[in-house]
């Protein structure tokens, strides 16, 4: 890309991962949404290069969750074609294949992840010193095998593979929509119609603890389905969190007074993150030394821009 034509800092897009980051510290915030931004293009700075190779320093946990919504995406996408149900067998050993590769990455190609972090794998555990504790290297295993075993049995997939006259829809994961006068990041695993009664779901797979966000996030995957499909109602929309590691689920629908709720928490948390702009149509921030370091240092542990504020 020409330097003279790229532009120093990405568009703005919300999403509840953007407002976490700056709720917990503004510092790493700014690290990860603005200042390693190009990090990836040959002639970038040493510093910003720098930034960007931290930002994809990655967790034991952050990584089994990403590794296994690709297998279930593989899976579902599978089952779609040829109606074969999937073996929890096969999956855990797709899963620990790739949790195997990552490692690898980690411990052995430390100089080809340096050049290239978008296309190897750093835990961020391994990188500062620690190694993986042993501990979490259980709690992981035993919860692929957990969350293996529930995905067939899951509510969500006994719908669409149980004779119910489903239609899945065919969506990118990552979409942005704009609400109100901003795009919002929106990244949905599974959504499909039931043709008989006409309700819609849409269902996130979860790998981890239930948390007080996942009714927000789920809530603006409806609210961009109404908008999406010109759906009449929005509580003709089932939205649900398959919580794989104990086998159970959560469903709710929505009333407008959530949605209303949920605009509303959108846009106060997007007044916050303007705060830190110099230029709000440009997404251009403050200097650096604008965003504090969280107070909280609990936060610092797993933070993967530790070595650079000196926490
Ligand atoms: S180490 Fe702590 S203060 Fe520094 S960026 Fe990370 S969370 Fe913020």
């Amino acid at each position: 890309m020409n330097p003279a034509t790229r532009s120093a800092f990405p568009g703005f897009a919300w999403s509840l991962s953007r407002q976490k980051t700056l709720a917990e510290c503004p510092r790493r915030y700014a690290y990860e949404y603005y200042f390693s931004h190009n990090g990836w293009l040959a002639d970038a700075s040493e510093e910003t290069k720098r930034i960007y190779r931290l930002k994809k320093l990655t967790s034991l946990e952050m990584f089994f969750g990403s590794s296994l919504h690709n297998v279930i995406q593989n899976a579902i996408s599978n089952y779609s074609k040829s109606r074969k149900i999937p073996r929890p067998d096969d999956l855990v050993r797709l899963v620990r294949s790739s949790l195997n590769a990552a490692y690898i990455d980690s411990t052995r190609h430390y100089g080809l992840w340096f050049d290239k972090p978008s296309r190897y794998t750093m835990f961020r555990d391994v990188y500062y010193g620690d190694g993986l504790p042993p501990d979490k290297i259980e709690e992981i295993r035993s919860r692929i095998g957990a969350c293996a075993e529930s995905f067939p049995k899951s509510k969500t997939f006994r719908e669409i593979s149980g004779g119910r006259n489903v239609r899945l829809m065919e969506l990118e994961r990552f979409r942005t929509l704009p609400f109100a006068d901003v795009d919002v990041v929106v990244v949905m695993d599974i959504v499909y119609r039931d043709r008989d009664t006409g309700r819609w779901v849409v269902a996130d797979w979860k790998t981890g603890k239930e948390s007080a966000e996942d009714r927000t996030q789920l809530a603006l995957y409806a609210m961009y389905l109404q908008k999406l499909y010109d759906i009449p109602s929005i509580r003709d929309i089932t939205i649900r969190n398959e919580y794989l590691a104990t086998g159970t689920w959560r469903e709710y629908k929505l009333e407008p007074i959530d949605v209303d709720n949920t605009l509303y928490v959108l846009e106060r948390s997007v007044m916050e993150m303007r705060r830190y702009m110099e230029d709000i149509d440009g997404n251009v921030p403050y200097e650096l030394e604008a965003f504090p370091l969280t107070e909280y240092t609990r936060h610092c542990e797993r933070c993967n821009f530790k070595e650079l504020c000196g926490r």
